[in-house]
């Protein structure tokens, strides 16, 4: 079976080849380092991770770079505003990413390059296409020339007529087509700036990504990634610099996230509607983060509400209760584990599905909902009676825990605690539903107090006055009961 990828270069899906045979050169763009990030940015890395483990999975070596952008307005106007160096700001914000990345539990990148210790390759990048005759200097200001690249819009479909159409009225008049982009710029007094052959300046955005790309992995990459609001004018300005500076095709794949809303709202800064992934990460928990994306298509739009964050912490329930169930199964019987060969083939089937899924453009949504498949054949095992639970019960629980670790890896998921986790996520219902945790726990022990009179109507009004707070009774928990989630 084929891996196929879709392609916003070509529109379509594309078997998936490389430069190199087993090799995958792959590159994400990354975060403008000025503040903490939020939670529709680790869309990118979240998906893209799955996207690495499974290129590897499947038997690739990934070459992964995700940059860090730390020349840029944003942070200088930050700097200015504190007071402070814009490389105070830059660290800080590194830092914190990186803080939240951790937290994530997704894989290192090999790479992680920031524009600052690529000042020479951006120089030397801009002198290539200036020799090819494709920039044009003026007053110490370095222009992209749109018209002297003949493939520029492949990426976007657009065309260059239609973009001069939309001419604007205040456009910079040395430039010869209202669409040309800046390479370099002169800095202004007070700003950071480096030495060039067109005087002191920095480097404009998109030559950025083109230069560290081609400091790692020389003219040519396999997939090139993002977020689809990149695709213009970032990722068309960067084919347009790496193709005319290096004369050929620069990334093979170009593959796009679609974005995260927030409620009914694009999630973006101007909107005034964003959940950083820290505050998401402390008021509920990094797994739901990632189980709620890999749950749906990469090329999706998907709003973050709180019906879906129920349904997610139902699905993470039911998982890991399965996950508790297995372990303390295979801690409480003592002989070794006999596996079960009709479970073996079955979980086969779920791994023939899975490969074809993500065979089919990266499929996560059916990843998950197979995951969920496994579940269910797992708890249908009858576990019930913990004194009955045996050798047989131990072998499943030992294929089931392997083949949910496997799939876990590959997706940064299931490697909690349990116990901890189960916990953590009834504590987050709590506060979502605004339960009284005081008053459930009284209603708990009158009811078990109207059992032991054998008054069983009062008990039984209890236990329905709970089901209206929200609440049901429920042996398997420590306290005795949960808050319910509909499923
Ligand atoms: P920025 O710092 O705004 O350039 O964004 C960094 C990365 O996050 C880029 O790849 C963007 O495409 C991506 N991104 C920004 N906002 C969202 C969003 N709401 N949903 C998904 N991806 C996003
Ligand atoms: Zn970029």
């Amino acid at each position: 079976m084929q891996q196929m990828i879709y392609n916003t270069l070509s529109g379509k899906k594309e078997e998936f080849k490389t430069l190199e045979p087993g090799v995958v050169k792959m590159y994400l763009c990354g975060p403008t380092v000025y503040d903490f990030l939020h939670i529709g940015n680790f869309r990118g890395p979240i998906v893209f991770n799955l996207i690495r483990n499974w290129l590897e999975h499947i038997g690739n070596k990934v070459e992964f770079a995700y940059n860090y952008t730390d020349v840029d307005d944003k942070i200088i106007k930050k700097a200015m505003d504190e007071g402070v160096d814009s490389s105070e700001i830059t660290k800080r914000y590194i830092a914190e990413f990186e803080k939240d990345f951790n937290d994530l539990g997704l894989k290192a990148h090999e790479h992680n390059p920031r524009v600052t210790d690529h000042m020479d390759d951006i120089i030397q990048m801009i002198e290539g296409i200036i020799a090819n005759g494709k920039a044009y200097v003026v007053d110490g200001e370095v222009f992209f020339e749109i018209d002297k690249f003949e493939g520029y819009g492949k990426l976007s479909k657009k065309k260059l007529d239609e973009l001069n159409a939309g001419e604007r009225v205040d456009v910079d008049k040395r430039k010869r087509n209202p669409f040309d982009f800046v390479l370099w710029k002169p800095a202004k007094p007070g700003e950071p700036s480096w030495d060039s052959p067109w005087g002191k300046g920095r480097p404009g955005w998109h030559i950025e990504c083109s230069a560290m790309n081609k400091a790692i992995f020389g003219d040519s990459i396999d997939i090139h990634g993002g977020g689809v609001d990149l695709q213009f004018p970032h990722h068309e300005n960067e084919i347009a610099q790496s193709e005319a500076c290096n004369c050929k095709q620069y990334a093979t794949f170009w593959v796009h996230n679609e974005f995260i809303n927030f409620g009914a709202e694009k999630m973006s800064k101007s909107l005034g509607n964003i959940i950083t992934a820290r505050n998401f990460n402390e008021k509920y928990h990094p797994e739901i983060l990632k189980y709620l994306y890999l749950s749906a298509h990469y090329r999706t739009q998907m709003a973050v509400t709180d019906d879906k964050l129920l349904q997610t912490i139902s699905a993470l329930n039911r998982i890991y209760s399965a996950i508790e169930l297995a372990q303390s199964t295979i801690e409480m019987v003592s002989e070794p584990g006999v596996p079960d060969k009709k479970f073996e083939s079955q979980l086969q089937q779920l791994d023939d599905k899975i490969e074809k899924a993500l065979k089919d453009d990266f499929n996560s949504a059916i990843l998950i909902s197979e995951i969920f498949e496994a579940v269910r054949m797992f708890n249908g095992f009858g576990f019930a009676n913990k004194q009955k639970r045996n050798i047989n019960h131990k072998g499943q629980s030992e294929q089931f825990l392997g083949w949910i670790n496997k799939y876990g890896k590959m997706s940064a998921l299931f490697n909690e605690d349990p116990k901890t986790l189960l916990a953590r996520m009834d504590e987050i219902l709590i506060t979502m539903r605004n339960i009284d945790v005081e008053k459930v726990k009284s209603l708990v022990a009158k009811r078990t107090e109207a059992r032991n009179a054998k008054n069983w109507e009062q008990a039984d009004q209890i236990r329905d006055e709970l089901a209206e707070m929200g609440v049901e009774l429920f042996d398997g928990s420590q306290r005795g009961w949960r808050v319910k989630v509909n499923e």
